[in-house]
């Protein structure tokens, strides 16, 4: 299904031309219109998905192998030094369109980016705490 109001959907479709480096019947990949590095580029599917908690599991069995296999192309194409892949989900997680999509990042040694989290000190039992949690 598309969504009517949906950028992606009408980008993923062709209804609005891309920077497009591979289709197929399910997904395209272009670059990102803001990219982080040299080559950064999107998975989007081409029926409409909010967000990884509803995305098909028949498509999502799919996003992997093809980043897998655009990894390789940048890397033979743009010759990166590391690759990131990154999903976003809700607004709290840094997701500002609402159409399932994964970012593959090329990184550079000297691209400047910083993708990463500060790592957190918990307190004695927190984390045997959420395990118990999540396992209850
Ligand atoms: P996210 O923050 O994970 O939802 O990522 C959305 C991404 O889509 C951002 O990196 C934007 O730069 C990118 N983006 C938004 N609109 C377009 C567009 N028309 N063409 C290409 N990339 C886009
Ligand atoms: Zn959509």
């Amino acid at each position: 299904m598309k969504k009517d109001d949906c950028i992606f959907c009408k980008l993923a479709n062709g209804d609005i031309p891309t920077n497009t480096i591979y289709e197929d019947e399910d997904f395209r990949v272009f670059l990102d219109a803001a990219p982080a590095t040299r080559g950064h580029c999107l998975i989007v599917p081409k029926e409409h998905f909010d967000n990884l908690e509803e995305l098909d599991d028949n498509v999502a069995a799919k996003v992997l192998p093809l980043a897998k296999k655009m990894m390789k192309l940048l890397k033979d194409k743009l010759s990166w030094d590391g690759f990131n892949v990154v999903q976003n989900n809700g607004e709290v997680a840094g997701q500002t369109v609402f159409h399932f999509h994964t970012h593959l990042i090329p990184r550079y040694k000297t691209d400047g980016q910083n993708l990463n989290w500060k790592p957190q000190k918990p307190a004695e039992g927190e984390i045997e705490g959420i395990l118990k949690e999540i396992l209850s």
